[in-house]
Parts: structure tokens; sequence; C-alpha cells
């Protein structure tokens, strides 16, 4: 599933080709017929995301006016958006949702959502969520009060989007290596200094994601050009520590990479790296 970075690019992709300008929607497949005839020919006023769901703002009255009308979209698993220049081709496979210009086009193909909302339902929306690392107005405040009275592992906490927004299987592995964090510690056993700079790495990384468009994780000295290691071959790139590494041996102390299933997704940590029950449970 793509994580939060993948969503923001997006958003910035919307914004770079349409933003301010008249734009044809269109519903190639017909599932979004009915939602498209209402926000075609109108121009894009916004283009937003706020962790896994991506938001695209359209007005009535020209590109300055506030969006009157919001398409919300969720790529879910399979959810994929293209990207395009010149005039659109004929539309290939199930295309929920067309956007074109004379000189480009977006393809959004498979979502789990791509529904109308207005303004109202999608302030809804986003109450449910957490705040997301990569937007400059989330207040980390309420995820740490939920995180710090849970008895829930802090891996199945980072992966509530209702706490935390935009965090994926692998953000989660990776930040929690990071930070030498038993997965399986209660978050209320996290110190508020260790929140603290989980949150700010969490900014860092996430905001190198949207830059790049993949996900690395591993520190200047850990890097396969430092460590004088073959880089990672993995369809998902990005050179990390645990994520998908499995039985093979950690970059810092050589000890061998687990793996468990957690929250129905596959978790993978260090155990050497990644010790014990925290100072708050230990005191
Ligand atoms: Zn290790």
């Amino acid at each position: 599933m793509p994580e939060g970075h993948t969503l923001h690019r997006l958003a910035a992709g919307h914004r770079e080709r349409f933003g301010g300008r008249l734009v044809r929607a269109s519903s190639p497949q017909g599932k979004f017929a009915d939602g498209a005839a209402l926000i075609d020919g109108r121009p894009l006023t916004a283009a937003e995301a706020h962790g896994k769901h991506l938001f695209l703002g359209f007005g009535t009255h020209g590109p300055d006016a506030a969006p009157a009308q919001w398409v919300h979209i969720h790529l879910g698993l399979y959810g994929k958006v293209g990207f395009g220049t010149g005039p659109a081709p004929a539309p290939v496979g199930q295309v929920r949702l067309r956007l074109t210009t004379p000189d480009a086009y977006a393809d959004l193909r498979g979502p789990t959502t791509c529904a109308l909302l207005t303004g109202g339902e999608r302030q809804l929306v986003r109450a449910r969520l957490g705040p997301d690392p990569l937007r400059a107005d989330s207040d980390p405040e309420p995820a740490w009060t939920r995180i710090s009275r849970s008895r829930s592992s802090v891996a199945a906490l980072l992966m509530d989007q209702r706490i935390i927004a935009g965090i994926g299987n692998i953000y989660r592995a990776e930040i929690l290596f990071r930070h030498g964090i038993d997965p399986y510690r209660a978050g209320r056993d996290l110190t508020r200094l260790e929140w603290d700079a989980l949150w700010a790495d969490l900014g860092v990384l996430m905001r190198e994601g949207v830059r790049t468009g993949r996900i690395d994780t591993v520190r200047p000295e850990h890097t396969p050009e430092a460590m004088g290691r073959p880089p990672r071959s993995d369809r998902h790139g990005g050179e990390v520590y645990v994520y998908r590494r499995a039985g093979r041996a950690c970059h810092l102390c050589g000890g061998e990479i687990r793996t468990a299933a957690l929250v129905a997704r596959s978790l993978y940590w260090c155990p050497r790296c990644q010790h014990g029950p925290g100072p708050a449970a230990a005191a």
C-alpha cells in the first residue's frame, strides 16, 4: 500500500499540471460518471494530502475561489495515478477518473475510494485522521496523548491512521529501528523524549520520500557506498535497515533480522538493536 509520501507527491503532481486551470473530468470506466460530470470544466483550485488520503478541490467561480467540491481519493492496496503529457490517448484499462487539459492528463485506476465531498464532509474525513508528519498544520500532541495512554504495542499504534496518519509498513519498521525501540513495547512505556524524536525523524524521512519518490532510511554511514556492500535489490527500492530483510544480517550489529505478523502486516526488526522494555517500564 502506498505510504503518505506517495499521496503528497500525487497532490503536488496535480497542482503542477492542473492548478488554477480548467480541467475536463470523465470516468471512462463509468463508475464515477456522475461525480466527474459535476466537476467537469471547473478549475482545480486545491490538491492536498492528509495521510493516505488525497483531496482535489474544484472551484466554481474562477481559479482563486475556495473549492466548492472535493474529490476524495484513497488508493487502497491497488490504486494508482498515472500522469501523462500532451493530449490524453484512448484510456487503457479501468480508468475511474480521468482529468485532462490540452497538454496534460491524469488517470486514476483501482482506488478504494473516489467520491465527491463538500467542504464539510472533507473536514469530517480529516477529523478522523491523526496528525500527518508531512503537513505543516499538524499538531502531534493528540497522537502523543493516545500513544502514551495505550497498552497496545507501539508498532500497532504507528499503523493506526486515527492516531498518526500516513505511516505504513515500511516507515513503521524503519523508524522503530532507527530509534532502537522494541516494536512490542507498549505505547504507554514510550518516553516523551522518544516520541518527540520519532515524530521529528518521521518528518525528515517522509519529506525525503516526497522529494525522491522512494523510502530511504539508512544514515549516511550505512549506505552501500559507505559500507562497501551491494545496494538493495527490491521492487520497492530504497535503502533500509530491516524492511523485508528477514533472515539477513543487521547492518549495525550483524545479528539476524526477524519478522512476525502484527496487525495483519509483516513486522521486521532487529532484536539486538531494538531491545528492552524501555526506560519507563524499567523504572
Ligand atoms: Zn542489529
